[in-house]
């Protein structure tokens, strides 16, 4: 399934970022090294960050593989950001292949991307409708599984959850309801939550900042393996990781 990755950190190029280090989204969008589902992400990508002075992020988004783009490395060299969240994309079949299935999805402040599927796409999606008004369902930006799942975690940012409460939830109860993969990244450009349920995830804070990513970009030291059914919350200082508390299902 896809990689992904969120920073938090001292302004910093998506090309120093995304596309120079030695194993970073890039080349992850060809020869991923932990990918457990899926060998490529060659079914598009996509860039958020957010710009000075501005809560609302911008997007750079493709239905191309990242290594296809050439205008993307002249954008990612000259665009410099104290938060970022990027993918690559392996389409989940059954969803749409366009640019609008690619994360991050946005909100507002809000970046997410999501990393793994709801098994059974889309007759699933039967399963989830209990959560979500139907009305929310037909308006959906693209039609995938992440969207929906995206739904569900605007749903309880509006309640007022705090952005790893919202998406701890959203596993817990989204795995009550059906199978699937979990792994989500979401931030508001001050502070990263992020969820591995089902697949990979790591994070490494240096002089550089804060990375939570799919995978290691590099070889180098310092980099830590969330274990699976954790939520980890991240500023460019700190980092943070809990267990995710099931849904307890209720005696019959
Ligand atoms: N299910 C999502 C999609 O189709 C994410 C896929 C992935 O993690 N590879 O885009």
């Amino acid at each position: 399934m896809c990689r992904h990755l969120a920073f938090l950190g001292p302004p910093t190029s998506l090309a120093d970022l995304l596309l120079a280090p030695a194993h970073g989204l890039l080349t992850q969008s060809w020869a991923p090294r932990r990918q457990r589902n899926g060998t490529m992400n060659a079914d598009g990508f996509g860039a958020g960050w957010y710009a000075p002075g501005d809560p609302v992020p911008a997007r750079y988004r493709r239905a191309v593989p990242m290594w296809a783009d050439a205008s993307f490395t002249d954008v990612a060299r000259v665009t410099t950001s104290t938060a970022v969240l990027a993918a690559v994309r392996s389409a989940t079949p059954g969803t749409t292949p366009d640019e609008a299935a690619a994360a991050p999805y946005t909100d507002g402040n809000w970046l997410f991307s999501h990393n793994g599927r709801v098994d059974g796409w889309p007759t699933s999606v039967a399963a989830l409708a209990a959560q979500l008004p139907p009305a929310r369902l037909l308006s959906l930006e693209a039609r995938v599984d992440s969207a929906v799942l995206w739904a569900l975690v605007q749903d309880r940012l509006a309640a007022g959850a705090a952005a790893p409460e919202a998406l701890a939830t959203v596993v817990a109860d989204v795995s009550a309801a059906t199978t699937g993969r979990f792994n989500f990244l979401l931030t508001d450009g001050t502070t990263i939550a992020a969820t591995a349920a089902g697949d990979t995830l790591c994070w490494r804070r240096n002089g550089s900042g804060t990375v939570v990513a799919s995978e290691p970009s590099d070889d180098g030291p310092g980099w830590h393996q969330v274990p699976d059914g954790s939520v980890l919350t991240a500023t460019a200082e700190h980092v943070d990781v809990r267990p995710i508390v099931p849904r307890r299902t209720e005696p019959a």
